[in-house]
């Protein structure tokens, strides 16, 4: 880049003492500021740019700053607006009970919706290694007759899953039509496509109608979550299959968070309103949930398999689930079939805490799953929040923007078959206190 050739050049030293310097080059009706450091501000070519912002017609604002600036000025950025995450490192197994730098924490924010991550039989499950290709094999065919569908294929995660089957379905000339709310990886996946992405807001039937009615796409794929993951309810999938059938869109659910737990016998989302494969074509969902383990799948037809194996990136160009794990969730899957209360307590602990929580006037949201938010409103809030409960012994993840929409920051609370009535009753009990004693 000559910029020297045809601009106005200045140069301002924004810092003398540290030696940065600052230049400034305006060119034709655009303009950059490059920040540099140099021991003598006067020898360019001996400088380092740390740096710059550009102004162009085209290109309204561009940043280029050397990669460690550049981290340096987003954490400070996150610190002071309350959105910095921090991690806590817990020993124990996952069970609601968390061991802490020696102290036991009530938790209420795993996924664990069945409580299987701690059950024995899944433990020594992982030393059951018969064989690389045997076991994810085995688990494909377990996982096809599951969701009742012909095939189903092995992702390393959901996040993987979602990227390759969007990629490997749509191309620049589609359109793909997202809930607002949909889960992150599906909007990247969605961009990383280069379909035309139309975004409508959360369950609205009548903007998804218009926007399908629009299109002049060849292929058009809505694709929503089931269960929304950080409000707790569930799509409108009966009205979606039906503006499907209406402009011959295709139908795509990301069910992490209602397979497991969903319907009579724990299908998901699809058993609670009865629709299959001929409704919803693409079922993907998660294996770190409610069946206590990690991976995902992509569950449809022998075509749809097919063509995700031959195209579907994230599928082959890397590593495969550990069939350690492949043999894991396998018996995950027994143990879900034949322990059903896990899936009814589950229910009824649900029930419980809302029962719990509308006597002592908590605001909850319309959610009949284990994902149970309380909306806060500001970040600092949902911290602060989060470390009253912390300092009584409980744990419920605070959920900030850019995951959740600005001034909608909560609380997420998530309920497992394995808590108890009476730990829920000492959350309650906490929440009165921080949230409603202290407003
Ligand atoms: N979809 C949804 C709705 C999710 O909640 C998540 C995980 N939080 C994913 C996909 C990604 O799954 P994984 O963690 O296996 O990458």
């Amino acid at each position: 880049m000559n910029h020297k050739k045809s601009m106005t050049y200045k140069t301002i030293f924004i810092e003398r003492y540290f030696k940065s310097f600052c230049s400034f080059f305006i060119f034709n009706s655009s303009f950059l500021i490059r920040i540099v450091y140099s021991s003598n501000p006067l020898y360019s070519e001996k400088s380092v740019v740390l740096g710059e912002i550009r102004c162009t017609r085209r290109n309204p604002l561009y940043y280029y700053y050397n990669m460690h600036t550049y981290l340096r000025s987003l954490l400070e950025q996150r610190q002071q607006s309350a959105l910095y995450r921090t991690r806590l490192t817990h020993l124990s197994p996952q069970t609601p009970t968390l061991l802490i730098d020696g102290q036991p924490y009530l938790a209420f924010c795993s996924n664990d919706y069945l409580g299987l991550a701690s059950h024995p039989r899944l433990k020594g499950a992982s030393h059951l290694i018969t064989g690389h290709t045997l076991a994810h094999h085995a688990l494909e065919k377990e996982l096809a007759a599951y969701t009742g569908r012909e095939r189903a294929l092995l992702f390393s995660t959901g996040y993987m899953a979602n990227l390759g089957v969007v990629t490997a379905l749509l191309g620049r000339h589609d359109a793909v039509f997202l809930d607002k709310l949909n889960h992150v990886s599906l909007v990247e996946a969605a961009l990383l496509s280069r379909a035309q992405i139309h975004r409508y807001p959360h369950n609205d039937i009548q903007t998804l109608a218009r926007l399908l009615a629009k299109s002049q796409a060849p292929h058009k794929l809505i694709i929503t979550d089931g269960v929304f993951s950080m409000d707790g309810d569930i799509a409108n999938l009966p009205d979606i299959v039906q503006l499907a059938n209406t402009y011959q869109a295709w139908v795509m659910v990301d069910d992490a968070h209602g397979l497991g737990v969903l319907g009579e016998t724990g299908r998901g989302t699809l058993e609670m309103y009865g629709l299959g494969a001929d409704e919803v074509p693409v079922l993907m969902g998660t294996l770190g949930k409610a069946f206590g383990v990690f991976g995902a799948f992509v569950a449809g037809s022998e075509l749809l398999i097919e063509a995700l194996i031959q195209s579907a990136r994230s599928y082959i160009y890397t590593t495969a689930l550990p069939p350690a794990l492949a043999e894991a969730v396998r018996e995950s899957l027994v143990v879900a079939e034949e322990e059903a209360w896990r899936r009814q307590r589950l229910h009824e602990l649900i029930a419980y805490f809302r029962a719990a929580a509308a006597k002592r006037q908590i605001p909850l949201m319309e959610s009949f799953t284990p994902i149970q938010p309380i909306v806060l409103g500001e970040s600092e809030k949902a911290l602060a929040v989060n470390a009253a409960l912390y300092e009584r012994g409980i744990i419920v993840t605070a959920i900030r923007p850019p995951t959740v929409p600005q001034k909608t920051a909560r609380l997420r609370i998530t309920l497992s078959a394995l808590h108890e009535e009476n730990q829920i009753d000492r959350l309650i009990e906490a929440l009165v206190d921080v949230i409603m004693n202290n407003e």
